[in-house]
């Protein structure tokens, strides 16, 4: 019988990684407190406190708590008067929300490459992308790891261009000192639960700018204005508001986040250095501009023709029947389904029915596509013998890589 778990031997472990998300007592008190106040929503205090003190952290003076992080893209995008037939420059390497966002907003998502070291939007291809409909740039945060905001930030403004960051992978990240969300027009974060601070769902959208705040607020609250009347609706919103609940579990959240925030950098630090020894796997860079990764993801690139030609999907099937949670992430955006659904069913724009994706090709999103590994946040809450584990089990696989690499279909 062979060694490895996934042909029926030990596996290297059988208990799982700190389950996330961990409720404590804290949790409890926080939840129970809002049960027993019966202000469950409107009325009730948790939500203005939480949005002051996310605000806060994050140097900016408004904060708009919102359902999810792919609705906080969408208000974000109408709050910067993006809409009917606009561009917006999205990574073709990122959770589907931040291009459906856009499309939702019948505007245009146009997608452009990553940096093959980082993984994050890479600002070369943005410049090559800029159009005369061009109004907007989503950079992502990926995996924690905070995109170039330096170059970015130049290009939004030698061209007027309004510049989110979705920062829903980068809680507490910071990119030259600054926390991100705080450095283009405005910020949105996703507390959904595989985020690094979570409230099962949950949103939050961060901007310095008051008039943008304004519009933030209204449109995630029925088009109201914050010191009208209640039945009155100047402006064409809809009911993206939060719960008493997630915000008060949010903050229950908040005071233990920083400290998991540094668990984690310290975990990766000691992986990087641990994985970067081994043949065909080398792990994603770091931007000597970046102070901070929020390590949402560890990520790890994998060259199969280093390992006898074993695929990825064998390779991922092993390191889970070893106990290792490692997952193949995203596919190439601009090949989803939702394109084509957008055009037949919701955006007739001339300039849309005109855009073709087909001929889309971003080399490195495409190696990415094929070469990583994932691995969750909450492995990165572990101890350093479970992280000796993930080690451990990617070296015995490496020993057994050519009786694997036989028995792969
Ligand atoms: C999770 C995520 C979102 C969406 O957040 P939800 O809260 O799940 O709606 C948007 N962008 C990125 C990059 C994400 O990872």
């Amino acid at each position: 019988m062979s060694k490895l778990a996934l042909l029926g031997g030990k596996p290297v472990r059988r208990p799982p990684f700190p389950a996330w998300p961990s409720p404590g007592k804290e949790d409890r008190r926080a939840l129970l407190a809002v049960l027993s106040s019966r202000a469950w929503g409107i009325g009730g205090t948790e939500i203005a406190r939480l949005e002051k003190r996310f605000a806060r952290l994050h140097g900016v003076a408004y904060g708009v708590a919102v359902m999810n992080g792919t609705v906080a893209l969408e208000i974000a995008l109408k709050a910067g008067r993006i809409g009917d037939g606009d561009e917006v420059i999205v990574p073709s390497y990122t959770f589907a929300a931040t291009a459906t966002a856009v499309l939702n907003v019948n505007a245009i998502p146009v997608f452009v490459d990553i940096d093959p070291e980082t993984y994050c939007i890479d600002p070369q291809s943005v410049r090559g992308a800029l159009g005369p409909r061009t109004k907007a740039i989503i950079p992502v945060h990926f995996a924690g790891h905070p995109a170039d905001m330096d170059t970015l930030t130049s290009i939004a403004s030698e061209r007027s261009l309004f510049l989110i960051e979705d920062a829903a992978q980068a809680h507490f990240a910071e990119w030259g000192g600054q926390p991100v969300g705080s450095i283009g027009h405005v910020g949105t974060f996703s507390f959904q639960s595989s985020k690094n601070i979570t409230s099962g769902e949950g949103g939050m959208i961060i901007t310095k700018d008051e008039p943008l705040a304004e519009r933030c607020w209204s449109y995630h609250n029925c088009g109201r204005s914050p010191k009208g009347e209640w039945y009155h609706h100047p402006r064409l919103g809809g009911n993206y508001r939060m719960t008493q609940f997630q915000a008060a579990l949010l903050l229950a959240q908040l005071t233990k986040a920083r400290k998991q925030h540094r668990t984690r950098k310290r975990s990766a630090r000691y992986l990087t250095s641990k994985l970067n020894g081994l043949l065909g796997i080398s792990t994603l860079k770091v931007d000597t501009r970046v102070t901070s990764h929020a390590y949402h993801l560890f990520v790890i690139r994998y060259d199969k023709e280093q390992w006898s030609g074993l695929e990825r999907s064998t390779l991922l099937k092993a390191l889970n029947a070893e106990g290792i949670p490692a997952s193949r992430g995203y596919v190439p955006l601009y090949r989803e389904g939702f394109l084509a659904e957008a055009r037949e069913f919701t955006l007739r724009h001339r300039a849309y029915a005109e855009r073709d994706y087909s001929g889309v090709d971003c080399p490195n999103t495409e190696r990415a596509c094929k070469e990583a590994i994932w691995l969750p946040q909450n492995v990165l809450l572990g101890s350093r013998e479970d992280l000796d584990d993930v080690v451990r089990a990617f070296h015995k696989i490496r020993e057994h890589k050519d009786e694997l690499a036989k028995v792969q279909s």
